[in-house]
């Protein structure tokens, strides 16, 4: 079970202010460590959080509804599809998952950037739609890497694992679509990546509020003014 969700921290950008909320998306196979990322950035990072996706499958292990998903039957599912309320959605392992267009604008109306955890046919129909929507792609080093870590797991049969195993070489092939990389070898190292990831963009001139930009600028108007 996810705890903790939700901004702790407090925003330190040094003076600098953005124009609007970002949508980082976190991709990979299953398996490869993207909720443990998605936890950690929710914990440590200030004014980033999780969008909670929905989902026909069935529930599993610790997980909490409405906490890890929304957990609903397909014919809800195909409800809410038909009253146009996802930002994308698709089949994933046989069931059906979705970003609800809802849940994201709550997180940007409050002001702070948001982060999906989403497979590679979401994320590439949002960027679509949003080009400034940050796609990160998380890989595992082998698949051989992948198959123990779900087996681990103990959460899915050997059925499961199978198909889970065999989307992952499917949507490793959509990683020169992302705009991030990152290998999880060392989960330490790959926290510390996706976390500078997330810094980077926050500061990136193009996101940057221009009435910022001008105070910046007008304060060296006044400099040139200067006698010395
Ligand atoms: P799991 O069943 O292991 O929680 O998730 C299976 C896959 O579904 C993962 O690759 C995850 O990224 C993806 N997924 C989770 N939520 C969404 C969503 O809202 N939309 C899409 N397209 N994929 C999702």
């Amino acid at each position: 079970m996810k705890k903790n969700r939700g901004t702790s921290k407090a925003l330190n950008m040094n003076g600098h202010r953005k124009k609007e909320s970002i949508l980082f998306i976190v991709s990979g196979p299953s398996g490869v460590g993207k909720s443990t990322l998605c936890d950690y950035l929710e914990k440590e990072v200030a004014s980033l959080k999780f969008s909670v996706s929905t989902t026909t499958r069935p529930i599993r292990g610790s997980e909490v509804d409405g906490w890890d998903y929304i957990f609903t039957d397909e014919e809800q599912f195909k409800k809410l599809i038909d009253q146009d309320e996802f930002l994308e959605w698709a089949i994933v392992h046989d069931h059906y998952y979705g970003t609800q267009k809802k849940i994201v604008d709550t997180l940007i109306e409050e002001g702070v950037d948001a982060i999906v955890d989403i497979d590679v046919q979401g994320g590439l129909s949002i960027k679509k739609n949003d080009p400034s929507a940050v796609l990160i792609f998380i890989a595992p080093p082998k698949l051989s890497d992948l198959e123990q870590r779900l087996d681990n797991r103990g959460t899915d049969n050997s059925k499961t694992i199978k198909t889970r195993l065999e989307n992952a070489r499917i949507e490793m092939q959509s990683i020169k679509s992302y705009d991030y990389l990152i290998v999880n070898d060392s989960l330490e190292e790959s926290k510390e990546l996706i976390k500078s990831i997330i810094t980077t963009e926050r500061y990136k001139v193009h996101r940057t509020d221009p009435e910022f930009i001008q105070e910046i600028l007008n304060k060296f108007k006044a400099a040139a003014d200067l006698k010395l």
